[in-house]
C-alpha cells in the first residue's frame, strides 16, 4: 500500500514519524475521513473539495501553514486511489506538526500524509443501540467545534468505551446544557411524520454526511428542523438515524434501551439509506456534482 507523505507515494511500512512528535502527544493533528465509491464511471470520491476545504479550516484553527495548495491534494488524493488499485475505499488525509517538544507549536514544521485503504461497514448492525453518554460534548467554548482536530477525539473514545463496555453499540453525547449533541463519530436525526429534526450545529461537528442528507430530505419533501433536541423528547419520534462518512446512514432502534418505533430500520431511515447509496454511486444525475471521477 502507498501513502503520500508530504509530496511523495512511499511504501506504507516507510511512512513513520518520530516519537517526540507535537502531534502525537497533544492531539494536534487534524484529519477527515472521506469515502470513495465505485460508479459506472469508474471510482468517485463523494464531496472531496468539501472535505478538502474543512481540513484546510480545521489546519487554520492550529496554526498549521499547509506548505500544499488544496489542488495539490485533489490531485494527490485521485493519484493514490489509483496506485492502490482501489475502488471503493476510505481516504485518510492528515496533516500533523513533527519533532517539537512543548505546546506551543510555533516553529514546528507541518506534515501531510494521505492514505487510502478499503474499508466496509462501520457499524456492524443495521439498526444499534445506543447509549446516553455520561461523558458531556466539549465545550463549544472550549475549541473550534466545525474544526476535526484530533485531540476533539479523547472526548469521542472515551464515550465509545463506555458504552461499548455497557453493552451498547455506540455512544449519544449531550452538550453542556443537557441537549442532545451527537455520536462520538456520528451526526444524529429524529423523523415524526414528515417533519426530521437534527440538533443545531452549536455542540456537534456539522457534517458533510448531515449536509447532504439535509439537501436529500428536502428534495423529498420533508421539514427538516435544526433545533434544541432534549432527551425527553426521544419518546415522540418514530425513526432516529445516524449520518457520517463512515457510517454513511445507519439507523437507531434503541437508545437507553428504550425501542425507536419497532427497533428496526425505519422507512424514512431505510429511503434515505438506499437513496444515499445510490447519490454517491452516481446514480442520481442531479447529484453527480457532489462526485469527483478519478479517470478524468
Ligand atoms: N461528528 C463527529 C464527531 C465526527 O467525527 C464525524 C465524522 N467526521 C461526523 C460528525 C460526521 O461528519 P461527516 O459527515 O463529515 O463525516
Amino acid at each position: 500500500m502507498f501513502i503520500w507523505l508530504n509530496g511523495k507515494f512511499i511504501d506504507s511500512s516507510k511512512a513513520t514519524v518520530p516519537i517526540l512528535n507535537h502531534s502525537l502527544h497533544y492531539g494536534s493533528a487534524v484529519f477527515e475521513g472521506i469515502r470513495c465509491y465505485d460508479t459506472a464511471d469508474g471510482p468517485a470520491i463523494f464531496r472531496l473539495k468539501d472535505h478538502i476545504d474543512r481540513l484546510f479550516y480545521s489546519a487554520k484553527t492550529i496554526g498549521m501553514e499547509v506548505p500544499y495548495s488544496k489542488g495539490d491534494i485533489l490531485e494527490a488524493t485521485k493519484v493514490l486511489i489509483k496506485k492502490n488499485k482501489l475502488k471503493e475505499c476510505y481516504i485518510r488525509p492528515i496533516i500533523f506538526y513533527g519533532e517539537k517538544m512543548g505546546l506551543l507549536p510555533v516553529g514546528a514544521p507541518v506534515h501531510f500524509a494521505i492514505a487510502a485503504w478499503s474499508w466496509g461497514k462501520y457499524l456492524e448492525k443495521d439498526s444499534v443501540s445506543i447509549k446516553i453518554s455520561p461523558y458531556v460534548r466539549i465545550h463549544p467554548q472550549s475549541s473550534v467545534m466545525g474544526a476535526k482536530i484530533s485531540g476533539h477525539y479523547s472526548n469521542s473514545i472515551i464515550a465509545a468505551l463506555d458504552a461499548k463496555k455497557s453493552g451498547f453499540d455506540e455512544a449519544l453525547l449531550l452538550d453542556y446544557k443537557g441537549n442532545i449533541a451527537e455520536g462520538p463519530g456520528e451526526n444524529i436525526f429524529f423523523v415524526k411524520g414528515k417533519k426530521v429534526f437534527t440538533p443545531k450545529r452549536d455542540s456537534i461537528l456539522p457534517g458533510l454526511t448531515r449536509d447532504s442528507v439535509i439537501r436529500i430530505l428536502k428534495d423529498k419533501k420533508f421539514a427538516v428542523v435544526e433545533k434544541n433536541i432534549r432527551p425527553a423528547e426521544i419518546k415522540n419520534f418514530e425513526e432516529a438515524f445516524f449520518t457520517g462518512t463512515a457510517v454513511e446512514i445507519n439507523a437507531i432502534g434503541k437508545i437507553d434501551n428504550k425501542l425507536i418505533g419497532k427497533g428496526n430500520i425505519g422507512t424514512v431511515a431505510k429511503d434515505i439509506k438506499e437513496s444515499y447509496a445510490d447519490i454517491v454511486r452516481g446514480k442520481i444525475p442531479k447529484y453527480r456534482k457532489w462526485l469527483d471521477f478519478i479517470n478524468v
